[in-house]
């Protein structure tokens, strides 16, 4: 039996221990903060309940996959509801579009926004489906050690699809600027530019419109909780409060950490914290990336998020609403092209609470506003609150509505709370972006090249940011520990 210890308690590290545990080796996590989930933590206050991080179940196939493995379904462990209404999207006052829960629906709503639409959409998904259907039930699983694990009769009849970007292919169909931003947004989860995000990656947009959006109840975090059942069913021990801060390596092997002072011994040390941070806690000749590596990677975005307790229920919204009433372009350029704090930003606000009565006390609402930003900017109180100003101001102009007087509470999370709470690389929320060149093999490698038994998961690694691609990291960085401890 492998001593396995595991850093990070994100749904990568959970994931890969429940793999490790199931094959019989001895696995321990540890978690530098108080509570489990990493960037999926929860936060409460009274009565509220907020997800901290994703809020979006998103490629329900992949969690049932993910507990199939383990002869469960996720109702052993979280109850589903799928949304209807999906979401909302806002051009301006009283002027959105509402993205509801079938293709069929969706078609509908596109045609009153530009006639014949309802023909190209359906088109455009049948391809979205076929790189689904390639990307989500076999490439992703590759673990990314070879450029040849791309190469498959499917996707040599795709090669032109690598080579377009999300939005030239939108932008060909559709002519309405509405439409092209609501097919633009899947791809933004994957942390780049529609034009800098390969085409292929339109298999997001299936994920959308065609597998559709669902609430776990009480929450994100009930998938955390039920993974984390899963786990220690399986054997696994979960420590908090232990923050690492060192991987000890003899002969070049990773054999133990050290944490809050104290050394212990592994066979195998696992990171699920971040790329970056984890190779800081190696003597320098152990790192395989270099500082000048990173800071030429394209990162996922940061966010400026607001967990808010409303004392009276919020009007003229769906669980899952986007404004997009500024220039998406403009908000676009100041994440990528010249960081900076965005003039008038994008933002996505979500009350749970308007289909899970679990999350707010009876007759008021929970909110959680999520304004994307630039890793790295400053970040300080004032400019906190300024912007907190900027986008409830439009919210209540753009929702007709009065809602600042409601406020009971708000709590605000930022770039340097990225850092302190996850060791994130300049704060980023989302891990790494899956550009062309940043995708599958040209990611950073899940098992270290310069010391054995040393091994990475999570969105920074393969296949790229967002939780069901953490899930599938865990198992693959798994498989491949399990292949070297055969050998
Ligand atoms: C605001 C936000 C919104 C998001 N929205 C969505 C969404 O709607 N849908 C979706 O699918 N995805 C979403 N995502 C992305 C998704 O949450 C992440 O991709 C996923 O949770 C990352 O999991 P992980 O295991 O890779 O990393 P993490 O969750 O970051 O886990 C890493 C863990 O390592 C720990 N750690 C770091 N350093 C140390 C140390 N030295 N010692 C011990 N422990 C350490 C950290 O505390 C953390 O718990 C969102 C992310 C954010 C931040």
């Amino acid at each position: 039996m492998k001593k396995i210890a595991v850093i990070g308690s994100g749904f990568s590290s959970l994931a890969a221990s429940c793999y490790l545990a199931q094959a019989g080796n001895n696995v321990t996590i540890y978690e530098k903060n108080q509570a489990i989930g990493g960037r999926a933590r929860q936060f409460k206050k009274e009565g509220f309940t907020f997800d901290m991080g994703p809020t979006w179940y998103w490629m329900p196939d992949v969690f049932e996959r993910f507990f199939e493995d383990f002869g469960k379904i996720p109702s052993d462990f979280y109850k589903l509801k799928k949304l209807n209404p999906a979401y909302r999207v806002y051009f301006g006052t009283d002027d959105y579009v509402t993205i509801e829960d079938t293709l069929e629906k969706i078609c509908a709503n596109f045609e009153k926004v530009e006639p014949g639409s309802s023909i190209k959409l359906k088109k455009f998904m049948a391809l979205a489906l076929d790189n689904y259907n390639i990307a989500i039930t076999d490439l992703v699983y590759r673990p990314g050690v070879s450029p040849l694990e791309l190469v498959t009769t499917s996707t040599m009849k795709k090669i032109g699809q690598f080579f377009s970007t999300i939005s030239k292919d939108v932008r060909r169909e559709f002519k309405n600027p509405k439409l092209i931003s609501i097919l633009e947004f899947p791809v933004l989860f994957l942390g780049a530019k529609p034009s800098k995000t390969p085409a292929f990656y339109n298999f997001m947009n299936y994920a959308d419109f065609g597998l559709g959006t669902f609430h776990p109840k009480k929450g994100m975090y009930s998938v955390i909780e039920g993974i984390k059942n899963l786990a220690e069913e399986l054997g696994v021990t979960i420590k908090t409060d232990q923050n690492v801060e060192k991987i000890i390596i003899e002969n070049r092997k990773a054999v133990g950490l050290i944490i809050n002072g104290e050394k212990l011994d592994a066979d195998v040390v696992l990171s699920g914290a971040d790329y970056h941070h984890t190779e800081t806690l190696l003597d320098k000749k152990f790192r395989q990336y270099s500082e000048s590596y990173w800071q030429k990677k394209t990162f996922a975005p940061s966010a400026l998020l607001f967990y808010v307790g409303f004392n009276k229920k919020i009007k003229n919204v769906d669980h899952h609403t986007l404004f997009f009433d500024v220039d998406f372009e403009k908000h676009s350029q100041e994440i990528y092209d010249t960081p900076q704090w965005p003039e008038e930003p994008l933002f996505y606000a979500s009350f749970p609470s308007k289909t899970d009565a679990s999350v707010s006390p009876k007759g008021k609402e929970a909110g959680i506003f999520l304004i994307p930003l630039a890793p790295g900017l400053d970040d300080i109180p004032e400019i906190r609150e300024e912007y907190f100003e900027k986008i409830i101001n439009r919210f209540e102009k753009v929702t007709n509505q009065a809602v600042k007087n409601y406020v009971i509470f708000k709590e605000s999370f930022c770039i340097n709370d990225f850092i302190s709470d996850y060791n994130s690389y300049k704060g980023n929320a989302y891990g790494l972006a899956n550009t062309l060149m940043q995708t599958a093999f040209l990611r950073p490698k899940l098992k270290s090249r310069k010391v054995k038994n040393l091994f990475f998961t999570g969105q920074l690694t393969v296949p790229g940011p967002g939780v069901p691609p953490a899930l599938i990291s865990g198992k693959l960085t798994a498989g491949l520990i399990e292949k070297e401890l055969r050998n």
